[in-house]
């Protein structure tokens, strides 16, 4: 198989092709850097089987390919927020010309959704099945709206231009390759904690999340790509254990320190008051769910960001 994995110098594109690599595929990675880190590239280069393409996906694409895993797109609401005209460009455009690829070359297509479609949910927990309650003129909407886009061109180069495509929902996702500024709730609190920083909580942290360590995640991108082809999605993709930010710290301070302190800044604007996916589908239909705890995924993610913090 002859991948490209767009978006592949970030933390999830990053383990996909590692873990392509390893099943002796073929990885041509397409990343702009804009939050990626070239260290994460420069580690795959010791395969024969990858190559790396420094190109931004809203510029036009000729690649023989079999198959694109399109990640491409700043996940974190600091990086997405700081161009909010170039992310929905990114999930837009850059879409539209991945699936011009696809239809032109016949390759298989597979889209990094997000439960942030889901907005601040109604229902609880949230299934493929709900449309979401996503504020369509907020700061988050760059990337919420953009998402939703992108899934609806997906589904209408299935429709129209018979492309095969694959969705998934990937809900909170965590682990090494993460950025030290990545600005996301668990690099954030791991990094501040090692450098005897106070943990930022934003509002009172009561609000949920539901974190999902990278590798299970991987192996639920993989799964998908592979199903059969009448298998289109949207799926679900995260774990369902669902935590208060408020406990986040807590299980911080066991794994770090008891000392740490925490100071409480002001809640953004539209944040989710919840999030738990709902990965019946997923399950029923793949097989697929999630085995690694948070409280077993989040060693091995303070560990990285040490060996990050020693070598600066
Ligand atoms: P990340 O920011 O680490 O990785 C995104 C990568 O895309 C980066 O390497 C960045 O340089 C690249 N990129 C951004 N815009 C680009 C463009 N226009 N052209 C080419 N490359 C571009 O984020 P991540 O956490 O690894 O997320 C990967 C994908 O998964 C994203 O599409 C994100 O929306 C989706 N996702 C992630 C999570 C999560 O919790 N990590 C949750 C939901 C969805
Ligand atoms: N958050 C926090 N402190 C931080 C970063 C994030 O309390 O330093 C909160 C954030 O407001 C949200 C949750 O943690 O309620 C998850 O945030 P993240 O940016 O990781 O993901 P998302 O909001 O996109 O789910």
């Amino acid at each position: 198989m002859r991948n490209l994995v767009t978006g592949g110098a970030g933390f999830i594109g990053s383990h996909l092709c590692r873990a392509l690599l390893d099943k002796g595929e073929e990885v041509i990675c397409l990343d702009n850097l804009s939050s990626g880190q070239i260290r994460n590239v420069q580690v795959l280069e010791a395969y024969a089987r990858f190559s790396f393409i420094e190109s931004d996906i809203t510029d036009h694409i000729q690649i023989e390919v079999d198959r694109i895993y399109n990640l491409a797109c700043p996940a974190s609401p600091p990086f997405y927020q700081s161009d909010p005209i170039k992310t929905t460009k990114t999930s837009v455009l850059g879409s539209l010309n991945l699936l011009e690829l696809a239809a032109t070359s016949g390759a298989r297509i597979l889209q990094a959704s997000t439960s942030e479609i889901y907005g601040d949910p109604l229902e609880h927990p949230q299934s493929e099945t709900y449309w979401g309650n996503v504020n369509p003129i907020g700061i988050r909407s760059c990337y919420d709206e953009g998402k939703r886009v992108a899934e609806t061109l997906f589904f209408d180069y299935m429709r129209q231009e018979q492309v095969e495509i694959k969705v998934v929902r990937i809900f909170n996702t965590y682990g090494p390759n993460m950025r030290p500024d990545d600005g996301r709730v668990i690099s954030n609190f791991i990094t501040q904690a090692l450098t005897n920083q106070p943990l930022t909580v934003h509002g009172s942290g009561q609000q949920t999340r539901s974190f999902c360590y990278v590798d299970d995640l991987v192996k639920g991108l993989i799964s998908v790509m592979n199903s059969a082809a009448d298998l289109t999605g949207p799926f679900n993709l995260g774990n369902p254990n669902e935590f208060k930010i408020i406990e986040l710290v807590e299980l911080i301070r066991e794994l770090i320190g008891e000392g740490i302190q925490v100071t409480f800044r002001p809640l953004p604007q539209d944040d989710p008051k919840q999030r738990r996916p709902d990965i019946n589908l997923a399950f029923n239909t793949l097989g697929w769910q999630p085995v690694v705890a948070l409280e077993d995924g989040l060693p091995q993610t303070i560990a990285y960001f040490k060996e990050r913090i020693a070598s600066v």
